[in-house]
């Protein structure tokens, strides 16, 4: 049975005038804790919800930085993290890029790595990485905790961006973090009730609903990429494929990115990821040179492998 969505938005305080457990809905509410809990089960730590992905991150940063903190963020991952990260140097918050495939720089002192990394799906050399006594974030958005509990390999904070796989239906802007820190799980609530980052019941619900078929998504998603990977590692028009060997992410090169995304009519030509039906875009029109320019980035859905591969292979003949 789903919890249901509640949106009351201010509860009444208690008998004696004091505010109760729920009292105004950007601390929190009902729907949003019912979310919460059954996340925190299956990452093995205490979620938070957070408006966005990027609102999450937000939080994190605001909650754990200083003017002088420097933020290692590991080279290639999602693009936000670093442009956010750049935004934040006008209050003297310093960013340094780094190959999470192997130790962090010394003077970070907080160290934000992504299992696996979007869209070059680099992964994290963990024995490196919490070596440091940096704080430890990892974005485990592309894994999930059907692939990875982030807080048993030694993050101390995990985020992720629920509008991709943990929702799974393009329908919901989400956000979370997990930790095993009750202070540092306090800092986060505080930024996030204070800059007013709050998600709402009804994306609440959708996390709901999405955990309810996570692990059937995901293994079935995994399936379907592992295939495609396959055949596309043996296609001569395709010069690189990346696939870390679980999720529904590929990303590949070819020499003709524009018509191969414009070309597959089962495959949406859009942003995003995670989702049940397969969506690929360029990332060069986002990221620039960070990137190759001839990357594409697949996330496969719930069609049948056939029907993605006779597409794929169709738009690469030409
Ligand atoms: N982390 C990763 C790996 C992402 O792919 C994204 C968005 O694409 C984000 C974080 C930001 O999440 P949101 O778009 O929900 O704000």
């Amino acid at each position: 049975m789903s919890a249901p969505v509640d949106r009351t938005v201010v509860w009444p305080f208690d008998e004696a005038g004091e505010p109760a457990a729920y009292f105004y809905a950007r601390y929190a509410h009902p729907t949003g804790v019912a979310a919460e809990a059954a996340l925190g089960a299956l990452e093995g730590g205490d979620a938070l919800l957070f408006a966005s992905g990027m609102a999450a991150e937000t939080a994190i940063l605001l909650a754990f930085t200083e003017s002088g903190t420097t933020v290692a963020v590991a080279e290639g991952c999602y693009y936000g993290t670093s442009t956010l990260v750049r935004a934040l140097s006008k209050y003297g918050v310093k960013l340094i890029e780094f190959d999470q495939t192997g130790p962090p720089p010394a003077e970070a002192a907080i160290v934000w790595v992504e299992s696996p990394a979007n869209p070059t799906l680099s992964m994290p050399n963990w024995d490196a990485i919490t070596s440091t006594d940096a704080l430890i974030v990892c974005d485990a958005t592309l894994a999930t905790p059907v692939y990875l509990r982030a807080l048993d390999k030694g993050a101390d904070i995990v985020i992720h961006s629920a509008t991709k796989y943990l929702t799974g239906h393009h329908d919901a802007l989400l956000g979370v973090t997990v930790s095993r820190d009750p202070e540092k799980t306090a800092a986060l609530q505080q930024a996030r009730t204070l800059y007013g980052a709050a998600a709402s019941a009804d994306t609440a619900y959708s996390l709901l609903r999405g955990l309810d078929t996570l692990e059937a998504r995901l293994r079935r998603q995994t399936e379907t990429a592992t295939e495609l990977a396959a055949r596309l590692a043996a296609h001569p028009a395709v010069a690189t494929v990346r696939y870390p060997g679980f999720g529904g992410v590929v990303s590949f090169d070819v020499p003709n990115p524009r018509h191969v995304e414009t070309s597959l009519p089962s495959i949406r030509n859009s942003t995003s990821l995670g989702g049940v039906s397969s969506s690929i875009e360029s990332r060069h029109r986002w990221e620039g040179d960070r990137i190759p320019e001839g990357l594409l980035r697949m996330s496969v859905g719930l069609e049948d492998v056939e029907l993605l591969w006779g597409d794929l292979k169709a738009a690469l003949a030409n």
